[in-house]
């Protein structure tokens, strides 16, 4: 849930999500619609449904056991080098790290380095020993990503109260005024497309391969719009919304037709049994207006 997703955001789902299922057999158990139905709101979809593969192969295949090495655990749905590193650390205790943005900028303000000159591999190997001396890993990896957020933040770090700072070569460089880490803002424009038939219908597809909106969507052309292109179409309105670190410039367009093309199906803009992400709904109830 945290992938792309600040923790404020999650507590309230993960709350939730755990009181329906209480373990990974339960959840390897769970039916989709359900899952989806929990996750509903809080986007990026594919990470729920990497995570019910993932348990049903944990659960039927590994006698429920989270598999103990970096490469065996990277072969389950959705897991990378981050992901499966904080897990051994987590779950295993394990001397390891996961390089988070919040973890990089930490090494990189310790070592007064731009993030990308940084091989973090070589920087772990190296420290190794006064890294992992705890023998609790678990509540290391943790506590340096909360540091990270919590501490040496990206815009004004509290280095005065910081229990490092002695060490810290950016701390002891004297620049110590206002650090602006600059987080990559990506820019993104989209156009969505609504077609509309006179029983107040939308065609939704789920073919859609952007991250952000991949269930039950409209049919989307990522582009500057060619205006020629869209003169069947009529501009309803434009949204601007901001995800993680992408900001979306979206232009939504709609026509009233018989015919949708063949990957679209038909469905009401009043449905409210089915899991519709929030952004679909929201568009729902703009293209209500036009009845
Ligand atoms: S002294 Fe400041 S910049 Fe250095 S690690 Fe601490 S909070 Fe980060």
């Amino acid at each position: 849930m945290l992938q792309q997703t600040q923790v404020k955001t999650v507590i309230p789902y993960f709350n939730k999500f755990i009181k329906e299922i209480k373990s990974l057999k339960r959840l390897s158990l769970t039916s989709e619609r359900k899952v989806l139905k929990l996750w509903e709101g809080l986007g990026y979809y594919r990470r729920s449904r990497n995570l019910m593969a993932t348990a049903k192969i944990i659960v039927n295949q590994n006698k429920s056991i989270l598999p103990k090495t970096l490469v065996d655990i990277k072969k389950l749905p959705g897991i990378g080098d981050y992901t499966g590193n904080v897990l051994l650390a987590l779950v295993y205790n394990q001397p390891r790290l996961g390089l988070d943005g919040n973890v990089k900028r930490v090494f990189s303000r310790i070592f007064n380095k731009h993030e990308n000159k940084l091989d973090y591999e070589k920087i772990i190997e190296k420290n190794k020993k006064k890294l992992f001396f705890s023998k609790r890993n678990s509540v290391f990896v943790e506590a340096m990503m909360e540091f990270g957020a919590l501490i040496c933040k990206p815009k004004d770090p509290l280095c005065n109260t910081c229990p490092i700072n002695r060490t810290c070569k950016f701390f002891n460089s004297g620049k110590n005024t206002k650090l602006t880490n600059k987080i990559k803002i990506n820019k993104k424009s989209y156009n969505i497309f609504c077609y509309l038939n006179k029983n107040k219908q939308i065609g939704l597809t789920k073919k859609n391969d952007l991250g952000f909106l991949r269930e039950y969507s409209l049919p989307i052309i990522k582009e500057k719009s060619k205006k020629n292109k869209f003169k069947n179409w009529n501009f309803l309105c434009n949204y601007k919304n901001s995800i993680s670190n992408k900001k979306l410039d979206i232009n939504l367009y709609y026509k009233f037709s018989n015919k949708i093309p063949k990957d679209l199906n038909w469905h009401s803009i009043y449905n409210n049994k089915e899991f519709i992400p929030t952004f679909t709904k929201k568009i729902f109830r703009q293209v209500e207006n036009l009845y």
